[in-house]
C-alpha cells in the first residue's frame, strides 16, 4: 500500500514526487515511457525561471526523477491500464499488477494533435515528424516545412533554420499566436520563408517525403514536414471518473483536487492549464502538498 501513487512522470509528476516523498509519504511514480515528458521533445528552454542556460528538453528534465529518488519516490515503467476505487483505497492497475494507494495524483500531460493531411500517418516516421529535436538532424542542409503558428511551431522554425538549408513556416491564419518575441526572431531569420493562409492538402513522395501540397494546390518540394498544430490532453485513465471541460480537461479546484476524494490532477491534463512546464511544475507541488494534508487527514 502506498500513501500517494503519481500517474505520469513528466514535469507535474515528478515535481509532485519530490513535494511528497520529501513529506514523508510512501510514493510511487509509474510512466509508461520514459520519465521526463512531452518537454522532452523541445530543443530549447529558455523561459523556466532561474536556468539561465539554454537546454534542450532531454538535458532540462535529466536530473528530476534522481531528485525524486534522493527523497525516496519509487519510479516504474508501467503503463496504467485502469484506475477504480475500492472501499475508500485506490486501485492502479498495470500491465504487471495492481498497486493501492490512499491518494492518487493523475499528471499525465499531452500529446501532439495531428494537422490531419492525407498521407500524415503513412509517413510517419519517413518525412513527417513531432519532434524536432529528435528528427532535425536527419534534415541537415535540406528542405522542411513546420506547420502551425503557435509557441511550439515558431521555436521549432528557429531550431530547424539552424539545421536545415530553408524552412517553410506554413500557417492557416495570417497571424501568428505565438510570442511577439518569438515573432520577431522568426521574421528576422534570412532561411524561414512563411506562407500564411494556407493548410497541407497532402503529402507525397516514394519511401519518404518528397513534397507538399497545399490547399491553394499549389506544389513545393521539401524533405520533411514537422507538425506542430497544439496539444490533445491524454484523459483516457480518468475521463469516466471526474468532471471535464468542454475540452476534456479535468476540472480542478485550486487545490488540484478533481471531482473525486483523493483524486488530484497537475499540469497539461487540468482545465486552464498554460501548458508550461514551470506551471506544471508548479502544479505538481501544490497537488503534492494538498495530498499529503489529504493523507494524513485520513490517517486521523
Ligand atoms: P497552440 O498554441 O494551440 O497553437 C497551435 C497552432 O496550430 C495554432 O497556430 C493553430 O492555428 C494551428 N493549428 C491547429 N490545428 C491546425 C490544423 N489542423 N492545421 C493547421 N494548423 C493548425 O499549440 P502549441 O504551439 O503547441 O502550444 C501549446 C501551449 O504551449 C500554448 O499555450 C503555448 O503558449 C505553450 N508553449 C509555450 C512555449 C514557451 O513559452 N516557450 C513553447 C511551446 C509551447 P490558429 O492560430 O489559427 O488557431
Amino acid at each position: 500500500m502506498y500513501d500517494v501513487i503519481i500517474i505520469g512522470a513528466g514535469p507535474a509528476g515528478l515535481s509532485a514526487g519530490i513535494y511528497t516523498s520529501r513529506l514523508g509519504m510512501k510514493t510511487l511514480i509509474l510512466e509508461k515511457l520514459n520519465p521526463g515528458g512531452q518537454i522532452t521533445l523541445s530543443s530549447e528552454i529558455e523561459n523556466y525561471p532561474g536556468v539561465c542556460e539554454v537546454k534542450n528538453g532531454i538535458e532540462f528534465m535529466a536530473c528530476w526523477p534522481e531528485q525524486a529518488k534522493k527523497f525516496g519516490a519509487e519510479i516504474k515503467s508501467e503503463e496504467v491500464k485502469e484506475l477504480r476505487i475500492e472501499n475508500g483505497e485506490w486501485r492502479v492497475k498495470t500491465s504487471k499488477t495492481i498497486y493501492k494507494a490512499k491518494a492518487v495524483i493523475v499528471a499525465t500531460g499531452s500529446t501532439p494533435k495531428k494537422a490531419g493531411f492525407e498521407g500524415e500517418i503513412e509517413y510517419t516516421g519517413r518525412g513527417v515528424s513531432y519532434c524536432a529535436v529528435c528528427d532535425g538532424f536527419f534534415y541537415k542542409d535540406k528542405v522542411v516545412a513546420v506547420i502551425g503558428g503557435g509557441d511550439t511551431a515558431l521555436e521549432e522554425a528557429l531550431y530547424l533554420s539552424k539545421i536545415a538549408k530553408k524552412v517553410y513556416l506554413i500557417h492557416r491564419r495570417d497571424k501568428f499566436r505565438a510570442a511577439p518575441s518569438t515573432q520577431k526572431k522568426v521574421f528576422n531569420t534570412p532561411n524561414i520563408e512563411i506562407i500564411y493562409n494556407e493548410t497541407v492538402k497532402k503529402v507525397f513522395g516514394k519511401e519518404f517525403v518528397e513534397g507538399i501540397i497545399l490547399s491553394s494546390n499549389k506544389e513545393i518540394k521539401v524533405d520533411g514536414v514537422f507538425v506542430f498544430v497544439g496539444m490533445k490532453v491524454n484523459n483516457e485513465l480518468i475521463k469516466d471518473l471526474v468532471e471535464l471541460n468542454e475540452w476534456g480537461e479535468v476540472k480542478v479546484n485550486l487545490n488540484m483536487e478533481t471531482s473525486l476524494k483523493g483524486l488530484y490532477a497537475a499540469g497539461d491534463i487540468r482545465q486552464n492549464s498554460v501548458k508550461q512546464v514551470v506551471a506544471a511544475a508548479g502544479d505538481g507541488a501544490v497537488a503534492g502538498i494538498n495530498t499529503v494534508k489529504y493523507v494524513e487527514h485520513t490517517k486521523e
